[in-house]
């Protein structure tokens, strides 16, 4: 939260906001802690925390992802909350911005557990989401299986399918193509573009990427059609280097569990693919990543932010002074809620679009956001996250100021 608080600090002291502003922007507006019982296989009962913070609902119904992680908190959820809205903001989607999850391993659950825990916790947050209140998604943990038994979970209890109240379903229960790809897709075009800021050729440049999950094997997946070199990826258990082809390596994790042992590879840390020689490193795994202990080691000229919050002021502030571009996160990622929002949209409509409509609009949405961050960041020398935080703070503060204070 330190670290969402001090970015929109300084958007709010940069546009030269009020205290007014302030006190509005820097509020979620609701926040629901649920506890979310679980009836193991073995028939123990176990009692997780669960969460639902819907930050913003100034421009539209809340939007955010679900995770399922043994380390999300309150705090946590708040200000991934808080970075979704400026998110939507940016990208100009008519959504407020929310998250949620529940503090659980989602390694240490078996298929029927998992489910029983989603159902449960939808039903606990039934109460406040809902296609047009506050529509959930995936994020480190949950997939589009949850997403099905979420939507089912909902659409139950109303009595007739729902399918718009959640996005990153399977595509046969209203899901959209594109969608398992698109932020990784996004994340792709954004180090396209940050490669051509830094006048450096994508073709042949050298990617690390930290954590190959949803976001990180998609994007591996995306650079290396578009002619880059994926040199070393990692998961929770450390990286890898030396493989020769993205594919060769996700076979062998889908088998095993992890990256790390492939055949023909050489093992590194978590912190020493930070460190690789390469143009470009991609954080996609979890926040506070690039610290000030981390930050100084770092060679890659671009940084891609696949994670939510992977870079913490101190890590920020030392990048900077090297001269590293950074594409912040509410850019970098927001592939995912583009192409989230087109799944919502076609689900309004019960009117599907083919995958080329889904890339193009997807295309055009990210590329107007990367341009207006750019020209920002030129006109008001400041950086590209300072530029994106500016302009998602100013569209809210707009929005506020336009609908006036009830009563
Ligand atoms: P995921 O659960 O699919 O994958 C997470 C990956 O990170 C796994 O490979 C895991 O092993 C690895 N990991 C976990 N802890 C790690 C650690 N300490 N060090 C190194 N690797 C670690 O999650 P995801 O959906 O790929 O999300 C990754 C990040 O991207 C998160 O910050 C998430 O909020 C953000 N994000 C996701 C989406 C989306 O559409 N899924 C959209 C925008 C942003």
């Amino acid at each position: 939260m330190a670290t969402a608080l001090a970015q929109l600090r300084r958007a709010v002291d940069q546009l030269q906001l009020s205290d007014n502003d302030w006190n509005t922007l820097s509020t979620p507006r609701r926040i629901l802690e649920v506890a979310v019982p679980l009836r193991r296989d073995d028939g123990r009962v176990e009692m997780y925390k669960g969460y639902r913070v819907q930050y913003s609902t100034t421009r539209g119904p809340s939007k955010g992802g679900v995770r399922f992680h043994q380390d999300i908190d309150l705090d946590e959820t708040v200000a991934l909350a808080m970075l979704m809205t400026w998110k939507c903001a940016l990208t100009n989607l008519p959504y407020g911005g929310a998250k949620g999850g529940v503090a659980v391993d989602a390694h240490t659950l078996s298929l029927a557990e998992n489910e029983r825990l989603t159902r449960r916790y939808t039903s606990e947050i039934l109460p406040i989401i809902g296609p047009e209140r506050d529509i959930p998604a995936p994020d480190v943990g949950t997939d589009e299986r949850n997403m099905a038994w979420m939507m089912d979970t909902y659409s139950v209890n109303a009595g007739f399918s729902v399918p718009g109240v959640v996005t990153g379903k399977p595509i046969v229960l209203g899901g959209s193509l594109g969608r398992t790809t698109a932020t990784g897709d996004g994340v792709a075009i954004s180090t396209i573009e940050g490669l051509r800021v830094r006048g450096i050729n994508p073709q042949g440049a050298t990617v690390a990427i930290q954590g190959f999950g949803k976001v990180g094997y998609w994007t591996a997946i995306a650079l290396e059609k578009m002619g880059l070199k994926i040199v070393a990826v990692s998961d929770v258990k450390g990286g890898v280097t030396g493989f020769k082809s993205v594919a060769e390596i996700f076979e062998y994790s889908t088998k095993t569990g992890s990256v790390v042992g492939a055949p023909g590879t050489d093992t590194l840390t978590n912190e020493e693919i930070l460190h690789l020689d390469v143009d470009v490193l991609i954080p996609a795994a979890l926040a506070d990543s690039i610290t000030e202990k981390t930050a100084p080691g770092i060679k890659a000229r671009v940084i891609v932010e696949g994670a939510n919050a992977p870079t913490t002021p101190e890590g920020d502030a030392i990048l900077n002074d090297k001269g590293v571009l950074v594409v912040p996160d509410i850019l970098a990622n927001s592939g995912g809620v583009i192409v989230s929002y087109f799944e919502w949209v076609q689900d309004k409509q019960n009117f599907f679009w083919t995958a080329a409509e889904v890339r193009e609009n997807l295309n055009q949405i990210l590329m107007k956001a990367i341009h207006e961050v750019e020209e920002t960041s030129k006109s008001k020398n400041v950086t590209w996250r300072e530029a994106a935080h500016m302009l998602g703070v100013s569209r809210v503060a707009e929005a506020h100021r336009l609908r006036g204070l009830y009563p």
